[in-house]
């Protein structure tokens, strides 16, 4: 069975070509610039070299057209036509109270989908317009939504309800939903089966560190808490965006700095985290440089990250009453020595001791923590894209 895995953003498109039968991928892709000058399609066969197609992208439809022409092409195809595309799996990114795990997607399905805009109006409609342009030009083909938020429908009300009139959850919806959810799931059990247990005989702490960051306390293969919340924008210190603060800035800030309510949105957004506090860079390869070269506030950025890191992790222990595993995943928990290290170091008390020379590795699944340590600690590459092919098989039946 051969499943095609989108994730459209809102001038972007990444495509996987899985073979599930051995969970291969036959090719990969990104289109760029859709509607926009200069839009592009790049395409890698595995095994082949990329090409990079060049071409007037206007929508959606016509980049998902370009993949399956990329994808079928005599010269860089991998497979010989359309036909053998099974299903297809999509990213979407808010499911709100209405999915708590993959489904197929049906005109009821669909209408869900619209009705959930509102919670994530910069990513659904992408998502939606990818949907559609899937099933004008393969009609038939079954296709399969994946959440970000799925996963996380496990937690209870004092786990998901804030501090707020109750009228607000009941009237608006606000509560905390969790994203990377994709990722939390396929991380925790792959953790499992590293350790050759069950999930749902674990508690696992999952931390998925990238320029968006979130952390899942994970009992029984259920979560019970994540750090993410109503959006993408609680919790850790990310890239951009500022992570938890005191509330009561924002009207402060908006005063005294005569900010309007967007002016305010981009200040937490895409002004603040670990970019704002080092003044450098959201990157935490720049960010790590800077402070070898001396700079305090690079460091201090990357102090804070951390700090905040080891205290939700604390926090997720005394939610589960322990824990038996802590994993790092995405750009930064994967790749990032010192920021392993860094986030661990005080953590020892919980029976979870890393040892330096099994955490001197980037992006590969393994135990880092030492022979005996009570908390066992794992690297595991992130793959949402796997996890989108094996809900997408599952829920097709092929
Ligand atoms: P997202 O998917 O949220 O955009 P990623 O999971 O790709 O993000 O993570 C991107 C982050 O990972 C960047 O801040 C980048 O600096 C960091 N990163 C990637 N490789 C390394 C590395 N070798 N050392 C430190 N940080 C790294």
């Amino acid at each position: 069975m051969k499943v095609l895995v989108v994730n459209c953003g809102s001038s972007s498109l990444k495509y996987q070509l899985f073979d599930m039968t051995d969970e291969s991928v036959l090719a990969k892709g990104l289109v760029e610039r859709i509607g926009i000058d200069g839009s592009v399609l790049t395409h890698q066969p595995a095994g082949k070299d990329k090409t990079v197609i060049n071409a007037d992208i206007k929508n959606h439809s016509i980049a998902i057209k370009l993949v399956v022409e990329a994808l079928i092409s005599a010269e860089h195809g991998v497979i010989a036509s359309m036909q053998e595309i099974s299903a297809v799996g999509h990213r979407v990114v808010h499911g709100a109270e209405k999915f708590a795990s993959s489904v197929l997607i049906t005109p009821t399905v669909m209408q869900a989908l619209e009705e959930c805009i509102e919670m994530a109006p910069l990513h659904n409609p992408p998502n939606i317009l990818g949907i559609n342009a899937c099933a004008e030009l393969m009609p038939g083909v079954p296709q399969v939504s994946v959440f970000d938020t799925a996963f996380h429908q496990t937690m209870s009300k004092k786990a998901y309800i804030y501090g707020l009139p109750y009228e607000a959850y009941e009237k608006h919806r606000i509560r905390r939903y969790g994203f990377h959810g994709t990722s939390h799931q396929f991380v925790a059990q792959s953790v499992a089966e590293l350790m050759g247990k069950d999930i749902t005989e674990l508690k696992t702490i999952t931390c998925h560190l990238g320029n968006g960051s979130s952390i899942a306390a994970v009992q029984n293969g259920k979560v019970v808490d994540t750090s993410m919340g109503f959006t993408p924008l609680e919790g850790l210190v990310m890239g951009t965006r500022c992570g938890d603060v005191d509330p009561a800035i924002l009207p402060f800030l908006m005063k005294k700095e005569g900010m309007s309510v967007e002016d305010i949105d981009n200040y937490i957004n895409k002004k603040s985290g670990v970019l704002g506090i080092s003044g450098v860079s959201s990157d935490f390869r720049d960010i790590e440089g800077a402070a070898e070269d001396g700079n305090e506030r690079a460091q201090l950025a990357l102090d804070i990250f951390a700090y905040r890191v080891r205290k939700y992790i604390g926090s997720y222990v005394a939610a589960m009453g322990g824990v038996d595993a802590i994993v790092f995943t995405a750009g930064l928990g994967e790749n990032s020595v010192s920021m392993r290290a860094s986030i661990m170091e005080g953590l020892e008390f919980l029976g979870a001791e890393i040892c330096p020379e099994r955490n001197n590795v980037r992006g590969k699944a393994r135990e880092i923590s030492v022979d005996g340590s009570k908390v066992k600690v794992f690297i595991v590459p992130t793959n949402e894209e796997l996890m989108i092919a094996r809900d997408t098989k599952l829920i097709c039946g092929k």
